[in-house]
């Protein structure tokens, strides 16, 4: 059976979230375009024969991006997201098709809220950050990425203002993730796992 990918992007133009299905095969025959239906905006992948060359119509800030990415990234796996260099939001999913699916559902409500905050600039900005603070670490939870060091893997949330705690259920130590800036958000999304400073039994 030929394994299907699924792309998807909000288009810049007509708001609309894209989503299409292209085969590993189709892509890695070459150039390989994904078009809105108002077609106006398009999105291109490029394959040298060893990197994706991926130009992006960003609906997020409007303009357009191109990235490189490694093959066996987009052709296998879960999949990639790339994320827009002016806003450091997910511009673009690419991957296994229940998670871009879900992704695009999260992006379209990004791409809203944004809008919402050009047009009322103080409403929110705390409340962006925060969003992506939690469902970053929803992804890093469905990786089984957060435990204890007491070998614990139960923990509660408590979201507090412009932070997030993570409390041990068994030993009660607690690690605190700030959840206010754009640096705190990237600090979390480059984290693979979190680790709660629990004492550590031998
Ligand atoms: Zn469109
Ligand atoms: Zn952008
Ligand atoms: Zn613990």
């Amino acid at each position: 059976m030929e394994e299907k990918r699924t792309i998807g992007y909000i288009c810049p133009k007509c708001g609309a979230a894209v989503i299409a299905e292209r085969s590993a095969f189709a892509l890695s025959a070459g150039t390989a375009a994904v078009i809105c239906d108002c077609g106006k905006s398009k999105l291109v992948l490029d394959y040298d024969g060893d990197t994706f060359h991926v130009t992006v119509p960003c609906g997020i800030c409007g303009g357009e991006h191109t990235a490189r990415v490694d093959a066996k990234a987009i052709l296998t796996g879960r999949g990639v997201a790339l994320t827009c260099p002016e806003t450091r939001q997910y511009c673009c999913l690419m991957g296994e098709d229940g998670r871009v699916s879900a992704g695009m559902r999260e992006l379209a409500i990004t791409a809203d809220k944004i809008k919402a905050r050009e047009e009322d600039p103080q409403a929110f900005v705390d409340n962006v950050i925060m969003y992506e603070i939690l469902s970053e670490l929803k992804d890093i939870a469905g990786r089984g990425g957060i435990s204890c060091a007491c070998g614990c893997k139960q923990y509660n949330v408590e979201v507090r203002p412009g932070a997030v705690d993570l409390i041990c259920g068994d030993c009660g130590a607690k690690l605190r993730l700030d959840a206010a800036t754009d640096d705190d958000l990237d600090r979390l999304c480059c984290r693979d796992r979190l680790e709660i400073p629990g004492k550590r039994r031998d």
